[in-house]
């Protein structure tokens, strides 16, 4: 039954991809997935390839993971799915308490001393030692775990006694997922602006994308000029701002823009000074990607919320949270009649099967000390794309830890980009496809991101197949 054929006319019969100009895909081979084995997939007749995209991101520990295989198995054979509406249920509590615990050992507790690696922001209020983020809300995917962050900033001023704090502020090239709310704090023209008229209203800073910045000439000494524009905002509408929602460290749809250190520090301390929200979303960044557990840890950054996504079951399952402090947390509290409810949810919030894999997930991130073993493979990375960055059509070639994008220039010296119609990420993806190594790009930037697992002889196998499409397309 599984046969190419066969399975390709019913795909192309029936099926509509996501982010996919149906006519191209309708003309062209269409690759069946059939199964995966750590850092490869295979397709129906039985080609491999390197997963160079971690199946869009998702992927940790590598495909068929006996231990996330095993835990969902062994959750399937008690219960596969209850509400969290009016009911708790086991992974679900357990992971939660998890989370908190993981993200307290990454961002620090209240409390702590300043100057400390994990010193917070919320430090000199004279909480007791603990936690800063406490409070675990679930949902299943990115676009609505940061749905959730915007709604929760937007109610939690409304029982501050605080009104009109009606809008929001992030980033040009920001991504924060595909439903209308995160689409209109979305900063990604090719895909957003199509949206535009059913969108609420949200001020938009510099994307800080130094090598195309658009606030100043020569980026040396620029003395985070973009900052200084999201600070005019902030002082002339910060009445009006629930709050400033932003990627940590890259801006990873937008095309694996890599902001400069500091920026990150920079936006928390704006957010403090002018009192709004920050809601970081590490849907893209979290679980490892940047080389440290979360990207807020490098720049000892603690938002007011925190969106999860993607790599939490280690790509296994579809599971999100938005994870906050008490000080929110508290302003919901009241009598039933105050109607302080929030008033969200999912029929597949808080899935038991998905938590099981998560738990599962964090599990392998201490037993194999995943991050240990990916600072030599990061520094591999990195070798490649400094060898990539002397092609005459690279512009740049910049990384946060395992997460990396190739921008291709149509003349280095003047950065003048290729037409996008020229599709000529698309192009050297094809390519390497050929080659059995499977990445997608965003427009002019091939996208490198694989399993935080994959073996170095691999990576550089990809690196090289990757160097070679790009000189091919590129000649
Ligand atoms: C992918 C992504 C989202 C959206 O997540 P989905 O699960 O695709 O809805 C949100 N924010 C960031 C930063 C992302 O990379």
């Amino acid at each position: 039954m599984e046969e190419q054929g066969q399975l390709e006319e019913l795909d192309k019969k029936y099926v509509w991809h996501p982010f996919t100009q149906m006519k191209d895909w309708e003309r062209e081979k269409t690759v069946i997935i059939a199964s995966g084995d750590g850092s490869y997939i295979e397709d129906v007749e039985g080609k491999r390839y390197l997963d160079g995209v971690s199946s869009l991101w998702v992927n940790i520990h590598g495909h068929r993971k006996k231990e996330i295989n095993d835990a969902i198995k062994s959750q399937l054979d008690r219960i596969s799915h209850c509400t969290m509406l009016g009911l708790s249920n086991v992974p679900a509590t357990l992971l939660a308490e998890r989370l908190v615990g993981v993200i307290e050992r990454s961002l620090g507790s209240v409390g702590s001393p300043p100057g400390s690696p994990s010193f917070g922001q919320k430090q000199g209020l004279g909480q007791t030692m603990g936690p800063a983020l406490t409070k675990v809300f679930y949902s299943d995917n990115g676009s609505t775990a940061v749905e959730v962050a915007l709604k929760m900033a937007f109610q939690y001023w409304l029982h501050k006694g605080v009104t009109g704090r009606n809008c929001f502020l992030s980033l040009n090239n920001g991504y924060h997922g595909d439903t209308i709310g995160a689409v209109s704090v979305g900063g990604v023209d090719m895909f957003h602006d199509v949206f535009g008229p059913l969108l609420f209203k949200t001020y938009k800073a510099p994307s800080p994308y130094c090598y195309r910045c658009d606030v100043v000439n020569s980026s040396d000494d620029c003395n985070f000029a973009c900052l200084r524009k999201m600070e005019d905002i902030l002082a002339a509408h910060h009445d009006e701002i629930a709050a400033v929602i932003v990627e940590p460290l890259v801006q990873a749809a937008g095309g694996m823009i890599v902001a400069p250190p500091g920026y990150l520090r920079g936006v928390r301390d704006l957010c403090t000074n002018y009192n709004v929200l920050l809601i970081a979303d590490e849907v893209a960044t979290g679980f490892g990607r940047t080389g440290l557990m979360f990207a807020c840890e490098h720049e000892s950054v603690v938002p007011d919320m925190l969106c999860l996504s993607k790599g939490i079951t280690g790509g296994y399952l579809p599971l999100a949270v938005t994870v906050t402090t008490d000080e929110v947390y508290n302003t919901f509290l009241g009598d039933f009649r105050e109607l302080k409810t929030f008033f969200h949810g999912h029929s597949y919030t808080g899935n038991p099967l998905a938590c099981a894999a998560a738990l599962a997930c964090l599990d392998i991130f201490e037993n194999e000390k995943t991050l240990q073993y990916l600072a030599p493979k990061i520094e591999i990375l990195e070798e490649g794309l400094r060898n990539i960055s002397t092609f005459p059509h690279v512009g740049d070639a910049r990384n946060r830890g395992f997460m990396a994008g190739v921008e291709l220039v149509r003349d280095k010296a003047s950065k003048e980009p290729y037409p996008w119609a020229e599709r000529m990420g698309w192009r050297v993806a094809n390519h390497a496809k050929g080659k059995g190594v499977f990445v997608r790009p965003l427009g002019n930037v091939v996208v490198i991101m694989p399993p935080l697992v994959i073996g170095e002889a691999d990576l550089r196998l990809m690196l090289d197949v990757i160097g070679e499409a790009i000189k091919k397309v590129s000649a």
